[in-house]
C-alpha cells in the first residue's frame, strides 16, 4: 500500500472523532442554526494545518438575519510553487430530524462500521473524509504545486443562495482561482456524479368569488377550478412527462423521466389550531393554491417546461366559464452536466482504479445540489459530486455513514490531489 493510504488508515480514530464532532453541531436548516459554530470549528481545525481561512457571511441572502446569519468558510492552503487549485466543497447544513429515530440524531453514536446522526451521510461524513484526505496529502507531500481548498457552506438544502451561490457571486469559484471541484455528496465511493436535472418550482392560484355556502351559485368556487387544473395535469401533463426520457445516467431509474410533484394545496379557510373546538363558517372559497415542483431533463428547456403548464392553464381559461388564475415562479434550477472527458472526471476515475481496483459508475442526480451555482454563476465546468455514503439514507431516520467507505473515498480524494498537484 502507498504512503498516503497508510496515513489515512492510521487516522481511522481521528476520522471518527471528526465526524462525530461535526454531527454534534446541530446545523438545522431551516432555520439555519449554528453555522458560525461549525465554521469556527473548521477554522480551529484547519488553521493550525496551514490553511488560510476566510469566514464569509452571505449578508442579504434569503434567510440571512442577525438571529440566523449565513456563515460560510473557505480555507486555502497554498503549495510551494504555482499550479492548479483543487477545491472540496461540502454543505454544512442538515435537514430536520423528522420521526422514527432509534438513536440520538445529534449524538454521533458509533456501532460496528457505522456512525449515526442527522447529516452523517448528507454530508458531514463526506466533509470529514475530504479534510482527512487533504491533511494526509499535505503531510505526505509538503512540497506540492498549486493549492488545496476546503469550503463548508450554508443552505444547500434550501437552494444554496446563502452558501455556494453567494460565494460564486463573490468570484470564489472563478476558473482563474479554482480549477477543479469535488463535492463530496453521498453518491457512493465507487460512483462519479456528473450533474443533476433541472427544476422549476411555482405556485398556481385559482380565483373565485366568496359567497354564503348555502347559496354557492351566488359565488364561484376556487377549489373546483383547481380541481379542473388537477384533472388537466392527470389527463395530459403527467402522461406526457412519463413518456419523456433522458439519455443521461440519472439514478434511480425512475428519475430518467421528467417528473412533477405537487408539494402543497391550500384552499378556503385556513386550518385552525388543533385545540380549536368551534365549527367552520359557511363560505365559498375564493382562492386556492398549489405548489408544484417540476424536475426537468437536460433535453428539455426551461421555457418549454413553463410554457407547457401555461398552455394548459390558458386552455382552461378559454374553455371553463369564469376560470382565472395567477402563476408565480418560486425557483429555477438549471440542469448541470460535466463532460465525461473533463479533467476532474478522468482523474477521479483513474484514482478510483488505483485505490479500489475498479472503474467508476457514472451517474447523474435526480435532485440538484450546489454544482448548479458553480456551473452557472462561477462558470466553472470542471465539477463533480464524489463522496462516501448511500444516497437513499439522506434525510431518513437513523441516517448513518460507513467508516470504511469514508476511509476508501478519502484515499480516492487524496490520490486525486497527488495526480493533480504533484507536477
Ligand atoms: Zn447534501
Amino acid at each position: 500500500m502507498d504512503g498516503l493510504s497508510h496515513r489515512i488508515d492510521a487516522r481511522r480514530d481521528e476520522l471518527i472523532a471528526l465526524t462525530q464532532d461535526l454531527i454534534r453541531i446541530p446545523t438545522l436548516n431551516p432555520p439555519g442554526e449554528n453555522y458560525r459554530e461549525i465554521c469556527d470549528y473548521l477554522r480551529a481545525r484547519l488553521e493550525p494545518r496551514g490553511f488560510d481561512c476566510q469566514l464569509i457571511r452571505a449578508e442579504g441572502a434569503p434567510g440571512d438575519s442577525d438571529r440566523y446569519p449565513r456563515w460560510n468558510i473557505v480555507a486555502r492552503r497554498e503549495g510551494t510553487r504555482p499550479g492548479e487549485c483543487v477545491h472540496f466543497n461540502s454543505h454544512t447544513d442538515v435537514v430536520e430530524v423528522g420521526h422514527g429515530w432509534t438513536r440520538d440524531p445529534f449524538g454521533g453514536e458509533v456501532e460496528d462500521d457505522k456512525i449515526y446522526g442527522r447529516g452523517a451521510c448528507d454530508m458531514k461524513g463526506g466533509l470529514a473524509a475530504s479534510i482527512l484526505a487533504a491533511e494526509a496529502f499535505l503531510d505526505e507531500h509538503p512540497d506540492f504545486a498549486g493549492a488545496v481548498e476546503i469550503s463548508g457552506t450554508a443552505d444547500e438544502e434550501s437552494g444554496g443562495y446563502g452558501g455556494v451561490a453567494y460565494l460564486a457571486e463573490q468570484g470564489l469559484f472563478h476558473p482563474a482561482r479554482v480549477q477543479h471541484v469535488i463535492i463530496p455528496e453521498p453518491l457512493n465511493k465507487d460512483r462519479i456524479c456528473l450533474g443533476h436535472r433541472g427544476g422549476w418550482w411555482a405556485e398556481i392560484e385559482t380565483r373565485g368569488e366568496i359567497a354564503h355556502g348555502s347559496m354557492p351559485f351566488l359565488g364561484d368556487c376556487a377549489i373546483r377550478h383547481m380541481g379542473a387544473v388537477l384533472d388537466a395535469f392527470e389527463d395530459k401533463l403527467f402522461p406526457a412527462l412519463a413518456a419523456r426520457r433522458t439519455a443521461l445516467p440519472v439514478v434511480p431509474e425512475g428519475a430518467r423521466h421528467a417528473t412533477m410533484n405537487i408539494n402543497a394545496i391550500h384552499g378556503g379557510q385556513p386550518e385552525q389550531a388543533p385545540d380549536f373546538t368551534g365549527l367552520p363558517a359557511c363560505c365559498v372559497p375564493d382562492r386556492c393554491t398549489i405548489q408544484i415542483d417540476r424536475r426537468y431533463l437536460s433535453e428539455e428547456s426551461f421555457d418549454e417546461v413553463r410554457g407547457e403548464v401555461v398552455d394548459l392553464l390558458e386552455d382552461l381559461r378559454s374553455q371553463r366559464p369564469k376560470f382565472d388564475y395567477a402563476l408565480r415562479d418560486l425557483n429555477q434550477i438549471t440542469p448541470s452536466m460535466t463532460d465525461r472527458s473533463a479533467p476532474i472526471v478522468t482523474t477521479t476515475a483513474e484514482a478510483m482504479q488505483d485505490v479500489l481496483g475498479k472503474a467508476p459508475d457514472y451517474v447523474a442526480s435526480p435532485g440538484s445540489y450546489d454544482q448548479k451555482h458553480i456551473d452557472r454563476i462561477g462558470r466553472l465546468k470542471n465539477c463533480i459530486a464524489y463522496g462516501p455514503g448511500v444516497l437513499d439514507l439522506a434525510h431518513k431516520p437513523d441516517e448513518w455513514i460507513g467508516i470504511t467507505d469514508m476511509l476508501d473515498s478519502a484515499k480516492v480524494m487524496g490520490r486525486v490531489l497527488e495526480k493533480l498537484l504533484l507536477t
